[in-house]
């Protein structure tokens, strides 16, 4: 059974094409700059064809087209047509408290995730198009189903999710904590428990998804107890370019010093901050090492207060808990970077932390493998997992349209 995943940004399609009788991806890809003259996609085929081409894409619908012509009629195509893709699954950022699980697509569906527009603007009306674009496409025949980056923090207690503004605005507004990469989390999550031969429900775990976005969350009986991203992905450690969480002072002391509108210290804190504006060199956390390596002394602030606010968020985790069994470390610094993952570690020996830093180190990149770091002493099972978000997706999608066909 061939399973479509489908994640639309305001100018990007990104898509991967599964075979879940093994799970194995047989193709993936990417349109970029929908919406410019100069868009692209790029295709590659999972035997190594690739097709290229820059061609002008106006709507994701045009997108949507080159994807077709990719998997079926390119020079990388991987299917005869269309018709052998049984379902189609969408990556969908925010669901609000409406969603709590993923769902198959129908009218009222699209309509509610319109409705959230609001909490996350690019996203939402993306993502529309996007099931938009497959619908037009695909007609009505072929399943589609929603899996919601918000869904897996559904769980939490309203201690959790509860701002410190007066309680009309989560009434009116729906201003709250909802969490994001809740696909990531909930996979990392099921993963550690599968290696440590237990059921998820007797585990205590942080996940710590680190990339250019990051996010920690707290996993208890298996549920999401508590997560780093708030009412939007600005929320929580500082990231590649996001601030992370502050004193709300500084962004209305910066907002009026610095004579910005509301959108534009959005964007400030968006795209301006986090390690880029600590450091001054980069939002990439490799050249940002390679800098505090070569004695770059904001490179080096920049890290250890990265390593920091990841050690206070897993140890203010371990007490919201009563505990904890496991850590994770996923995303693109998580499974790369052996010495984020031993500089946290090294504030959790108080929990009785201990990691084999040789077998880290000689492990830095684990490229697909799951590994194990801590030693068989260590109180806490230590983690570093590839997480597969995609994957996540495709799996969701068979289940609701009632398994492999
Ligand atoms: P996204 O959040 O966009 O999905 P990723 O999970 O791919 O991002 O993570 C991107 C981050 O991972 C970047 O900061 C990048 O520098 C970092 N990263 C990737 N490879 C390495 C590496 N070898 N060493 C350190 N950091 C890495």
């Amino acid at each position: 059974m061939k399973v479509l995943v489908v994640n639309a940004g305001s100018s990007s399609m990104k898509y991967q094409l599964f075979d879940m009788q093994n799970e194995q991806v047989i193709a993936k890809g990417n349109c970029e700059r929908i919406g410019s003259p100069d868009s692209f996609i790029g295709h590659k085929a999972a035997d190594g064809r690739e097709f290229k081409e820059t061609i002008p894409m106006p709507t994701h619908s045009d997108a949507f087209e080159r994807i077709v012509f990719a998997l079926t009629k390119s020079d990388a195509a991987v299917i005869e047509n269309m018709n052998e893709i049984k379902a189609v699954g969408h990556r969908i950022v925010q669901g609000g408290a409406i969603f709590k699980e993923s769902c198959l697509v129908t009218e009222k569906v699209i309509e509610d995730i319109e409705s959230l527009i609001p909490l996350a603007p690019l996203h939402n009306a993306a993502h529309v198009q996007g099931i938009r674009a497959c619908i037009k496409a695909l007609g009505h025949d072929v399943p589609q189903v929603v899996v919601f980056d918000t869904s897996f923090h559904s769980t939490m207690p309203p201690k959790a999710y509860i701002f410190g503004v007066p309680y009309e605005y989560y009434e009116k507004y729906g201003v709250r904590r909802y969490g994001f990469h809740g696909t990531s989390h909930r996979y990392v999550s099921d993963r550690v428990a599968e290696l440590e031969g237990k059921d998820k429900k007797d585990l205590k775990i942080v996940t710590c998804h680190l990339g250019n976005g990051s996010s920690i969350a707290a996993i208890c009986d298996g549920k999401c107890i508590d997560t780093s991203m708030g009412l939007t992905p600005l929320d929580g450690i500082i990231m590649g370019t996001r601030s992370g969480t502050l004193d709300p002072s500084v962004v209305t002391f910066i907002q009026e010093k610095e004579g910005l509108s509301a959108p534009e210290m959005a964007q400030y804190l968006n795209k301006k901050c986090g390690v880029l504006g600590i450091s001054g060199v980069s939002n990439d956390n490799r050249d940002v090492t390679e800098a505090a390596q070569q004695g770059h002394e904001r490179a080096q602030l920049s890290l250890d207060i990265l390593h920091y606010q990841i050690a206070k968020y897993i140890g203010g985790y371990a007490a919201a808990m009563h505990g904890l069994d496991a850590v994770v470390f996923t995303g693109g610094i998580g499974e790369n970077n052996y010495i984020t993952r031993e500089l946290v570690c090294e504030y959790l020996d108080f929990l009785g932390v201990e990691i084999d830093k040789e077998y880290n180190m000689a492990h830095n990149k684990i490229k697909g493998h799951d590994i194990k770091i801590s030693t068989p002493a260590s109180k806490v099972a230590v983690y570093a997992i590839s997480t597969n978000e995609e994957l996540v997706i495709a799996r969701d999608t068979v289940k609701l349209v009632g398994g492999i066909k």
